[in-house]
């Protein structure tokens, strides 16, 4: 595996390799791999003649008060995992490297993101396109691997390619979970020792709120109050949002039919922590 630091160095690799008629896969990241992340390589090492996985902290989707500088990193480690993984490239670029001026060209996302994550977090999927938009024009994705995790990106992602004609096939990778249900992410090592064994109540209430469903539950407040009962009595953290929309357009529901998501944020201490379940309903 080769670590590469400057944008021209991957454009030119993935140019080559594209000259060459070879496949891409390409999996953005922050770092701090786990799990999740390295499912997301192996799918991709699976599928294309080249895996390519960045690691940028990407300070135009962090709010004022969210954790940008604390954001745990360890290059290190990452680069042993990645590899291990099946990486060929690893694009660890510099902020300077991807904003080496301010944009003069906004790009500013209209639907899917007045619910959910993207209403508490102003601005956050503004960053995460506009990143995402120069990621895909240096390494050139055949397909790009993103974890249903965050499954409000996945349906931001999806309008992106759509709208902007990227010739990117969109790759959506099941949750990946400890064995007590929750959701892996590099933000778990903010939770103090209660909180981990609390934070499996995220993925619980979910699969509760699905048994109720597939017993013929169709109320929609009834579910979502459900939820939120079972989180305030077994958790000490405190609820951002329940929330169920249609997926993956995020639009509201009049009945509970179709493709739908049941979502919820619940912030801790210090980790603000994500979980959401997808379902067909009949
Ligand atoms: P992040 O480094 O948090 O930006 O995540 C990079 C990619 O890995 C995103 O597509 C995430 O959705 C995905 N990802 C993060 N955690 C998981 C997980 N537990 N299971 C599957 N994919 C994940």
């Amino acid at each position: 595996m080769k670590v590469i630091t400057k944008r021209k160095e991957i454009q030119e690799i993935s140019l080559k390799y594209k000259s060459e008629g070879k496949s891409i896969g390409f999996i953005p990241t922050m770092g701090y791999l786990h799990e999740g992340h390295l499912t997301l390589a192996k799918k991709a090492r699976e599928n294309n003649d080249i895996v390519i996985m960045s690691i940028f902290v990407n300070p135009l989707q962090f709010g004022p008060n969210e954790d940008f500088e604390t954001y745990p990193r360890d290059l290190n480690r990452d680069e042993q995992l990645a590899e291990n993984a099946g990486v060929d490239y690893l694009f660890v670029p510099p902020v300077e490297e991807i904003y080496p001026n301010s944009l003069s060209i906004q790009l500013t996302v209209q639907n899917r993101v007045n619910v959910l994550c993207g209403k508490k977090r102003v601005g956050h999927f503004d960053g995460v396109v506009t990143v995402l938009t120069k990621l895909f024009h240096l390494v050139l994705p055949n397909r790009v691997y993103f974890g249903l995790k965050d499954a409000q990106q996945v349906a931001v992602v999806d309008s992106l390619l759509e709208d902007f004609f990227f010739p990117i096939e969109l790759v959506a990778v099941d949750t990946v979970r400890e064995e007590d249900g929750l959701a892996k992410s590099s933000r778990n090592v903010y939770l103090n020792d209660q909180e981990r064994i609390e934070a499996a109540q995220l993925q619980k209430s979910l699969q509760t709120a699905k048994l109720w469903i597939l017993n013929g539950e169709r109320n929609i407040e009834k579910i979502i109050s459900s939820i939120k009962n079972h989180l305030e009595t077994t958790t000490s953290g405190t609820i951002d949002y329940v929330e169920i929309y249609q997926y993956p357009t995020l639009m509201p529901l009049n009945e509970l039919k179709g493709k739908i998501i049941i979502a919820l944020a619940v912030q801790f201490s210090k980790a603000r922590l994500i979980d959401n379940l997808v379902m067909e309903i009949s």
